[in-house]
């Protein structure tokens, strides 16, 4: 592929090619065009770049910052002690690691991209692409300029939803409320976090729960009040099993927040220098600030504006298995429909996710024509006492078989068994028990079913056992005696 700048011409070959071209604030042409700078993208990059080293590839992203993961933002940053630290952005206890991919030095001024014999990666920040020619191969940017390119990724993640309650309760109410995806928003919550008495954090997904836990926490150390309201019985109510769901609410109860399960917010209003919210059970909840973690909405504006499909179901933009939406056009991470080829077309909001899809995408950008088959997994952790990781369909609809540790030792015994009943595994015990002995759910593994097969598994509080996992996802696992499959865990073993 070749590259082009404002002001150069391939048609002025001969003597005047040696002449340097004047440089323009953007190249016109990139051999490698990636839209979005997050995870997605950046795997792409370094893959394109393994495979075709002296590669130009321009990043277009929205954002100001420098590609970053956006875990350690509703986690290991909020239990960074040192102050200075989390300014830095370093999330990790000891060593001085922070939230960026990788540091400047790796990235090249896109300006200088087209000249640079060895190629590299350059990132034209706070420009956003809003519309896609998948025949004339040319982008448009939403300053007016327009790029073409020889090979595209869409890797344009996601934008976290309103609810519309709030959405229309007016500008003293959006000025307290905090929709959470990126640095600034981390950045304006933790300040948040220092000056207000009390956060309502609105949302029992994966963001809703990790930032009340993180909230929470803060609390011990400055008192602030912390609330999280939503709509299903217990946390993490569209993963987890109900038994399993509503024990860890109790746990995210002693993690210092104030848990209001099965209500939906009916009314917003400013009262007081405080947002009034109305619940369905009648009660109104004032706070200082609001959270809205009520989940994620694909970024595929450029489907309206460019003719690419969106899936009806899912969401987000339709690939094949290869990750292409259209000729020379691939979409990772967040934004990507794909096909998984063992268990049918799916969209996955996940890191993992998001590095190896954008790692593929890279690879097939290259030429590797590779299907997509990695299954893949993510983690999460709701304080010292849950951590779990994730693989396949994990889906509270699916009926499910668990087997847990009788305690963090012992795993002579099956505590529970949703759904399914096998033989081998006993009928869980009342959710009383649960509540009484706070351990019960320490460790464990939980199989989600269909059709009497095993299509997802979440490893409760069992690091490193992911492999084992993959394993057993892969052979199908039909009509096993789980109770035997769960012994593989070795549960009993740190
Ligand atoms: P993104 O990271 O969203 O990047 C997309 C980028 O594209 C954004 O910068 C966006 O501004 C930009 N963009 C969008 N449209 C355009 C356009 N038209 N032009 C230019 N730029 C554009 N997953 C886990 O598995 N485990 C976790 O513990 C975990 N924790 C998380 C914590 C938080 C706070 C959040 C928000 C997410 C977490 N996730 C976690 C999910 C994970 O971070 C995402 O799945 C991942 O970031 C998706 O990567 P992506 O590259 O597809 O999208
Ligand atoms: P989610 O899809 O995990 O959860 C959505 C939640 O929104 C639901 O569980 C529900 O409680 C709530 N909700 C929906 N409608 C509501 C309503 N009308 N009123 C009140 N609550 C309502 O999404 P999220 O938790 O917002 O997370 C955002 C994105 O960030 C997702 O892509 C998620 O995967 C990602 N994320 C992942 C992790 C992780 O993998 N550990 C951590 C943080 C964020």
């Amino acid at each position: 592929p070749t590259t082009e700048t404002a002001g150069s011409s391939s048609s002025q070959e001969g003597p005047q090619a040696a002449v340097t071209p004047p440089e323009s604030d953007i190249p016109i042409h990139a051999p490698y065009l990636l839209i979005g700078g997050g995870t997605a993208s950046f795997y792409a990059f370094r893959a394109i770049k393994a495979n075709d080293p002296r590669a130009k590839v321009l990043v277009i992203s929205e954002e100001n910052h420098l590609p970053y993961m956006r875990p350690p933002l509703s986690k290991a940053l909020w239990f960074q002690t040192d102050p200075q630290k989390v300014e830095k952005l370093e999330y990790h206890p000891t060593e001085n690691y922070n939230v960026f991919h990788a540091s400047s030095a790796y990235y090249v001024d896109p300006k200088k991209l087209p000249h640079l014999d060895k190629g590299g990666v350059g990132i034209l920040h706070g420009r956003k692409v809003i519309y896609l020619d998948a025949i004339a191969k040319k982008v448009h940017l939403d300053d007016g300029s327009e790029i073409t390119y020889d090979k595209c990724l869409i890797a344009t993640g996601g934008k976290p939803k309103n609810l519309k309650v709030v959405e229309n309760a007016g500008e003293k109410i959006a000025n307290r409320t905090i929709l959470f995806r990126t640095i600034d928003d981390f950045q304006r919550l933790y300040k948040v976090s220092q000056e207000a008495k009390s956060v309502t954090v609105v949302g029992g997904g994966f963001l809703g729960s990790e930032l009340a836990v993180a909230l929470g926490n803060r609390g011990l150390l400055n008192g602030i009040i912390v609330n999280q309201i939503f709509p299903e019985s217990g946390v993490l109510a569209k993963v987890l099993p109900e038994y399993l769901s509503k024990w860890t609410t109790r746990r995210v109860e002693a993690e210092n927040v104030n848990v209001i399960p099965n209500q939906l917010i009916e009314t917003v209003s400013y009262e007081n220098g405080q947002v009034a919210l109305g619940l369905s059970s009648g009660i109104t909840l004032k706070t200082d600030y609001l959270v809205v973690a009520v989940g994620l909405e694909p970024n595929t504006e450029l489907a309206k504006t460019s003719g690419l499909e969106i899936d009806d179901i899912h969401g987000g933009y339709r690939v094949n298995a290869e990750l292409e939406a259209r000729s020379n056009v691939w979409v990772a991470g967040d934004a990507s429909c794909f096909y998984d080829i063992q268990l049918g077309r799916r969209r996955v909001e996940h890191f993992n996710h998001a590095r190896n899809s954008g790692q593929l995408a890279g690879e097939n950008m290259t030429g590797a024509a590779k299907p997509y088959t990695y299954q893949s997994s993510f983690w999460s952790d709701l304080g010292p006492k849950v951590a779990f990781e994730a693989i396949g369909m994990v889906d509270s609809s699916l009926p499910t078989v668990a087997v847990f540790a009788k305690n963090s030792y012992d795993t002579s015994a099956v505590q529970a068994d949703e759904g399914l009943k096998s033989d081998a595994v006993k009928v869980p015990d009342s959710s009383e028990a649960t509540m009484t002995n706070p351990d019960e759910y320490g460790k464990g593994v939980v199989f989600y079913m269909k059709d009497k097969t095993v299509v997802g598994l979440l490893l409760w509080n069992l690091p490193y056992r992911l492999n084992t996992a993959r394993q057993i996802l892969k052979d199908g696992a039909e009509n096993e005696d789980l109770y035997e499959v769960a012994k593989l865990f070795r549960m009993h073993q740190t």
